[in-house]
């Protein structure tokens, strides 16, 4: 093997999208393959268990690990490329922060998989029969991962250095985040922190007009034509833009769908989803202080009704860090 930096990248609970999107980056990944031995990538080469397992602790220069942590596999395979790693990126939001699986932290283990293999009008499956963590065949033990009631995010299960947000993170800032490491330039500390991305909310990057206008209800995309060059949130469409941190230049209310939040929170925000439900509570007008307080709760019950589902909306992406 060659003296070249060592590169890895793995995925746990994920869609893959993040795998797809370092490919995104172009010819970009001609230098990439010419600055660094990949030593660890099985979703593009046929790497095993074994390749990592022996290498030295530290070996790899830089991991890049993409999905949440839904299954003893995941964790276990965390530890282990967090100790043969020396730096260790979350890469992508469900490895920073849970994303669309940690949307199952809403219920429980037991409910999911009674709700995959039992109660599910597609499936033909009389005895109830679940995968078993051990099973015993002529030719011996059978094994799967246990599956956690829990889904994590990869610093609840070991020690973060850098997060590279977004589902998935955009070209241009992996680049950006890639090119520092093949330069050799100075990282900023690690601890969780976030590179490839901005430090300020969306809304500061995004080009509609913000009016503070008030509304007393909201829409769900399909039943209003927003007007153009208008905040969409000023309009009742749910943006998670004051609460989602910028890089990606706004792409989604660019074209007049909301901010689904997926970069995470902005600086200085510890929770996404209570920072937007200040938001939201700051552009809904649904009367004055000092009016009948029964009339008050009234008006607030019915616009907060307008709202589909709220824990899913503003937890999309942040369910495993959300404080609530
Ligand atoms: Fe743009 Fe959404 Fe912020 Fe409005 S709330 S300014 S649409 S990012």
């Amino acid at each position: 093997m060659s003296a070249k930096p060592k590169f890895a990248m793995y995925w746990a609970a994920s869609c893959g999208g993040c795998e797809i999107s370092l490919l995104n980056i172009g010819d970009k990944i001609l230098q990439v393959d010419e600055a660094f031995d990949i030593v660890f990538f099985p979703c593009i080469a046929d790497f095993k268990l074994a390749d990592a397992e022996g290498y030295p602790d530290g070996f790899i220069d830089i991991c890049f690990f993409n999905g949440a942590i839904r299954n003893s596999d995941n964790a276990e395979m965390a530890h282990l490329l967090r100790r043969k790693s020396k730096i260790l990126v979350a890469y992508g939001s469900c490895a920073y922060e849970g994303c669309i699986p940690a949307l199952s932290n809403l219920t429980t283990a037991e409910a999911t998989l009674r709700a995959v293999y039992e109660d599910n009008p597609t499936i033909d499956n009389p005895s109830a029969v679940r995968p078993q963590t051990s099973v015993a065949v002529p030719e011996g033990e059978l094994t799967l991962p246990s599956f956690y009631n829990t889904v994590l995010a990869l610093d609840q299960v070991v020690t973060v250095d850098y997060v590279i947000p977004g589902c998935p993170p955009e070209p241009h800032q992996v680049s950006a985040v890639l090119d520092l490491v093949i330069q050799g330039a100075p990282l900023p500390p690690p601890g969780n922190t976030v590179v490839g991305a901005g430090t300020v909310a969306v809304c500061e990057e995004c080009p509609l007009a913000k009016d503070v206008k008030r509304i007393k209800r909201f829409y769900r995309p399909y039943e209003i034509v927003p007007e153009p060059g208008i905040c969409l949130l000023e309009q009742g469409l749910v943006c998670m833009g004051p609460a989602t941190r910028s890089g990606c230049g706004a792409l989604c209310p660019r074209v007049n769908m909301g901010c689904r939040g997926c970069y995470g929170p902005l600086d200085g925000v510890v929770d996404q989803g209570a920072r937007m439900l200040s938001a939201i509570a700051s552009v809904l007008d649904v009367g004055k202080i000092g009016e009948d307080e029964a009339a008050l709760e009234r008006a607030i019950e019915s616009a907060v009704a307008t709202l589909a589902d709220p824990a899913g909306t503003f937890y999309r992406f942040s369910m495993a860090h959300s404080l609530l």
